[in-house]
């Protein structure tokens, strides 16, 4: 089998300084990276990301055997690249396979197919559109959505930068962007589910900036324009027993990661809710006690106790045991601490994500 490979070159002048965060981003992918003479390598199960850490002459090299892997794994290594050596101003140009190209494979237009209210505060979107595949492996299972407005009504949408990243042709036209996860996807059919929480405040006149996922869900017609980038996210790792946590805003992830259990999977699953009508059927192994807790009236972000009883729950000895949580950043803050910190677990055996912040507008969008 031939593989492709291209490379970066980069000088990093103040590498060190974030070298070590650099490579806990791409461990967190499932991988170690382990030396090999001058380089350390991760390995993926799509391929595999070398760097060779010096700040004069810092080497990432992609490789894989297919062109939308090969695109992965430089996604992969210049999305950290950036988000790390900011200070170091790296301009990323690639030389070897693939390097002219412009395909920026994780960008889609869908359509809206239709959206129908699946419980009172959850909003159901079909989306439409071709070539899908690709949503269903990396083991991501979010999107960044890019949402017509009235400020941008006919936005640009991305094309492939020199450095494989998305960019924009005309920042002033660049649509808003939310995350959201895709709650079921059928490839072969082309067509992809969001759930989206509807809350308020409301935004609109006085505040066009905000709301701009939930009142998109709620206005959104047959043929609906929609930008989509993705997958992202990191996958989760295999367990014996699973400990996990969310508010509705982590219901359509966590949905999906109970539907993929192995039927032998054990744990518990504890989900906030805004009230009883608001629960969902879950498709769950038999071994994972799901357990809904109602706020019954408190505001979304007000309720302690889906964080308590995540904290509460004994973490079993022994090992296999994975914690998954997703909800307010509060929230998830207060699980991250006690799994990190008091408990003392490594990055690989937990996830604990903030996915909306109270007060503040487009959580990890950017
Ligand atoms: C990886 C990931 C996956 C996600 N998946 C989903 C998903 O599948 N479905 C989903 O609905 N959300 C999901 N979210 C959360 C979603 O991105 C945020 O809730 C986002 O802020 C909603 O955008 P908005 O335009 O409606 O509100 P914003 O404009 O971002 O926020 C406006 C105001 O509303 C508040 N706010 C935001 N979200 C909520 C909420 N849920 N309840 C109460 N107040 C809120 C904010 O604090 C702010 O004050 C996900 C987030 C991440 C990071």
């Amino acid at each position: 089998m031939s593989i492709l490979l291209c490379q970066s070159v980069l000088v990093l002048p103040t590498l060190e300084n974030y070298l070590p965060a650099l490579v806990d981003r791409l461990e967190s992918f499932h991988t170690k990276g382990l030396p090999e003479g001058q380089d350390l390598v991760f390995t993926f199960p799509f391929g595999r990301a070398i760097v060779r850490p010096d700040p004069e002459r810092f080497v990432m090299r992609a490789e894989a055997a297919d062109a939308e892997r090969l695109r992965r794994i430089k996604e992969i290594l210049a999305v950290a690249v950036q988000l790390y050596a900011r200070a170091d101003k790296p301009d990323i140009t690639w030389a070897g396979d693939l390097a002219d190209d412009t395909t920026l494979s994780n960008f889609r237009l869908m359509h809206v197919d239709y959206a129908q209210q699946i419980t009172p505060h959850m909003r159901r979107v079909r989306l439409v559109g071709a070539d899908l595949k690709r949503f269903g492996e990396f083991g991501g299972l979010h999107i960044r959505m890019f949402f017509p407005t009235v400020a941008v009504r006919e936005p640009v949408w991305p094309i492939a930068g020199a450095n494989g990243l998305p960019f924009w042709p005309d920042e002033a036209r660049k649509p808003p962007a939310r995350v959201y996860t895709i709650r079921q996807l059928d490839a072969g059919a082309g067509t992809m589910d969001v759930d989206f929480v509807v809350h308020g405040p409301s935004g609109g006149e006085d505040a066009p900036d905000q709301c701009i996922g939930s009142n998109w869900a709620l206005s959104a017609q047959q043929g609906d324009a929609v930008g989509i980038l993705g997958p992202l996210g990191r996958p989760i790792a295999n367990a014996k027993t699973y400990i996990m946590g969310c508010d509705e805003t982590g219901l359509p992830a966590l949905s999906r990661i109970l539907e993929r259990l192995p039927t032998d999977a054990v744990g518990t699953a504890t989900i906030e809710v805004a009230e009883r009508s608001d629960e969902q059927v879950l498709v769950a192994p038999k071994g994972i006690a799901v357990n809904w807790i109602h706020r019954n009236g408190v505001a979304a972000g007000d309720h302690a106790a889906l964080a308590e009883t995540l904290c509460a729950t004994p973490w079993p000895s022994g090992g296999e045991c994975y914690g998954w949580f997703a909800a307010e950043a509060e929230a998830a803050k207060r699980v991250r601490d006690h799994w990190r910190g008091t408990l003392q677990l490594g990055r690989d055996e937990t996830l604990a994500a903030g996915y909306w912040k109270r007060g503040s507008a487009a959580t990890m969008a950017a």
